[in-house]
């Protein structure tokens, strides 16, 4: 398996969480089970009455902030804060209040960084790094960090929101490299714990419903990610969780499909995913991975 294709698995898997995970949004999973069993299709559907394989913001938003990259060949604030701004006046189906806070305020001052504040540690920097992970793929480990928050702290400007980011970017990287479980849980997973024990997924009792707040979706994401075997069993057993099941199904499978690569996601999904959007996570992660000029953040 090559680097390339990591990179599309990665991407596709983004999408592919998203859509199947948006069905079950803000459901608990008792209501899940009356409502379809285990869910494990891209029906559409949901809070947002999506049709069959499409997307919500996770995506969205990641593939706006992949094309500020690639146009600006480079990873900057501004460029980003502008590419996300467009992005909400377009009208998106779906946009989460600290997002749109902090953009509306970058309007008025336009200032690309978002005032500090422990309160916005919801999940919206996280579900959308991946592009980040795959740009600076090459880049120091200084490089990397300082992109994670040039790009988080357009919209989330917080310990946590930072802390959880950078973990997902560096693990991303590291599954792409073709490490093995242990080695993502022992040096970043379970290092994250360290450093902020909020983040302690080991518990005896998976975590259901987890909320938008990035400890709880990344508690979750760990969770699914480091009990089951493949891509599939990855995410039909974090968006059964329910909760804010588009985005722990987005960041799980940008995890799950650079680790375990194209060849690993189900046909039925790839197929099911809304062509178009499919076609772009494709080409910006191709475009993306091969990113070699040297970074300016
Ligand atoms: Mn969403
Ligand atoms: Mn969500």
């Amino acid at each position: 398996m090559n680097t390339n294709s990591r990179a599309i698995a990665a991407y596709l898997g983004l999408a592919i969480g998203d859509a199947l995970g948006s069905t079950v949004e803000f459901m608990t999973p008792r209501e899940i089970v009356a409502q379809y069993g285990v869910h494990d299709t891209l029906c559409g559907g949901g809070w947002l009455h999506l049709k069959p394989g499409h997307v919500t913001d996770d995506t969205t938003m990641s593939l706006a902030l992949g094309d500020s990259i690639l146009k600006e060949k480079q990873v900057n604030a501004l460029a980003i804060a502008c590419a996300f701004d467009n992005w909400m006046r377009g009208k998106p189906i779906d946009i989460g209040n600290t997002v749109r806070r902090n953009l509306v305020l970058f309007r008025m001052t336009g200032n690309p960084e978002a005032p500090y504040s422990d309160h916005d540690a919801g999940n919206g920097a996280a579900m959308r790094v991946l592009p980040v992970a795959l740009a600076t793929f090459d880049q120091s480990e200084d490089a990397v960090r300082q992109a994670c928050r040039a790009q988080a702290h357009v919209t989330h400007h917080s310990a946590l929101s930072d802390a959880a980011c950078e973990c997902i970017v560096f693990m991303v990287q590291d599954a792409l490299r073709g490490v093995d479980k242990i080695y993502l849980l022992d040096t970043h997973a379970n290092q994250l714990a360290t450093k902020h024990p909020e983040f302690n997924f080991q518990e005896a009792r998976p975590l259901s419903n987890p909320s938008g707040y990035i400890v709880d979706t990344l508690k979750a994401v760990f969770q699914s990610f480091f009990k089951t075997k493949d891509f599939r069993e990855c995410l039909v057993d974090v968006v059964n969780r329910g909760g804010d099941a588009d985005t722990t199904g987005a960041i799980a499978g940008m995890l799950a499909g650079a680790y375990y690569g194209l060849q690993s996601i189900p046909n039925s999904w790839l197929m099911g995913l809304e062509s178009n959007t499919s076609l772009e996570c494709i080409k910006q992660a191709e475009s993306l991975i091969n990113f070699n000029i040297s970074m300016s953040v």
